[in-house]
């Protein structure tokens, strides 16, 4: 294999091992919401019988595979797993992003918590199109895919920007090329804010965190749109740091609570009070995002709204202010869209109890309000049984 590191091989030698290699591909799938289930059906039924095709299907481990298949709804938490193990893929490697949501984010692109398509973390060498797209898709997918490794120049391929796994002399997180971009995004912000510029972190070759003063939080959405690019607006949420003071849902609620730790950790770039407000921006052009996130004050959990800033952030605060009950100064609607008007609580702090047992419920409860059209029976039913009740009485 040393010759086809350099890219010296003969050209018989490299169609040899390129039709070698195009029919004894070893996929292992990433199966992720409902596209995976066509995945399924494709690599897993006697009907597609994928195996005809040269593929191996559905080894459970990254270590012996060529190709992968992304199917499914990619999210940002999921995104750094889906990373790691395509790098323990060995080269030369190959992946298939099947369906809309692998895509480009699908019919969640605007959600706050999905990725706008895997090829933002890993490399895509098929697309295939669909919500979701049919096992036969997949399959021509795939052969697109072979006809592509039947005609590809090894030495090329080999040379390309990969990071070994054997090669032990890396110890540490190599630098990717946009370290640096994120170096200069940090630097650009403290001249901004000035001031209400805290604190911030570079991951090298992950992302970047920046916590801002609570007063310069609006100020920080508008560096970001307007001095950074950052355009896309993904998501503002918040988070209570104080450990929970319940334990897990079978606990007897009767029972004293039980001693737990309260010290209160504020994650990167730290923090000095129980609640904060995050948000993530991206810019789609130079293809970096920034978390950022700010003190909300504990007295009086308020932060100015980004919603002229963001339009989308909106719905984002309104859901930040019923689950958590932060204020967004000059919000125009902050009501409630999951609870009742007259819910009592912040279900998303920490010491709001969750099991329905332990807390007061709400006035109203849905099973003894009637159901539409019930009431206009019901007074039909009492105004017949009078009529009788008075038919009876005069006869
Ligand atoms: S593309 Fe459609 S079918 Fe596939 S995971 Fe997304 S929503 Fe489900």
């Amino acid at each position: 294999m040393g010759l086809v590191d350099k890219g010296r091989m003969p050209k018989p030698l490299t169609s040899l091992f390129n039709l070698g290699r195009s029919y004894s591909l070893w996929v292992y799938q990433w199966g992720l919401a409902c596209c995976a289930i066509e995945m399924g059906a494709a690599f897993g039924s006697p009907r597609y019988d994928v195996m005809r095709l040269g593929v191996i299907p559905l080894p459970a481990s990254p270590r012996q595979a060529d190709l992968v298949v992304v199917s499914g709804t990619v999210t940002d938490k999921m995104a750094p797993a889906i990373r790691r193990l395509y790098e323990q893929m060995p080269e030369p490697k190959y992946v298939i992003s099947m369906g809309s949501c692998a895509n480009c984010g699908g019919p969640y692109w605007d959600s706050y918590s999905v990725t706008k398509g895997v090829d933002q973390i890993i490399p895509v060498d098929v697309y295939v199109p669909g919500c979701p797209p049919r096992p036969e898709a997949l399959l021509e997918g795939i052969v697109l895919l072979q006809q592509r490794i039947k005609n590809e120049d090894m030495g090329a391929r080999s040379s390309s920007a990969v990071v070994r796994l054997s090669d032990t002399s890396i110890t540490e997180t190599p630098a990717l090329p946009g370290d640096g971009l994120r170096e200069r995004i940090v630097q650009r912000l403290r001249d901004e804010l000035g001031d209400g510029f805290v604190e911030s972190l570079v991951k090298p070759g992950d992302d970047v965190w920046v916590r801002v003063h609570p007063e310069a939080w609006r100020a920080a959405g508008l560096a970001l749109r307007d001095a950074l690019g950052c355009e896309s607006f993904s998501f503002l949420s918040a988070i209570d740091w104080m450990p929970s003071p319940y334990g897990r849902g079978e606990d007897d609620p009767t029972a004293p609570l039980p001693e737990r730790d309260t010290e209160i950790k504020q994650g990167y770039t730290g923090g000095s009070t129980r609640m904060q407000v995050f948000a993530r921006v991206t810019n789609v052009v130079e293809h970096f995002g920034v978390t950022v996130k700010a003190d909300v004050p504990d007295d009086a959990p308020a932060i100015d709204s980004w919603t002229t800033v963001y339009a989308g952030a909106n719905w984002h605060e309104r859901e930040a202010h019923e689950m958590f009950g932060i204020e967004f100064n000059g919000h125009p609607d902050l009501r409630n869209m999951y609870l009742p008007t007259e819910f009592e609580g912040h279900p998303l702090r920490k010491d709001f109890p969750l099991l329905a047992r332990m807390v007061k419920p709400w006035p109203g409860i849905v099973d003894v309000e009637p159901l539409p059209g019930e009431a206009q029976e019901e007074a039909q039913e009492e105004a017949q049984q009078e009529a009788q009740e008075e038919g009876q009485s005069n006869g």
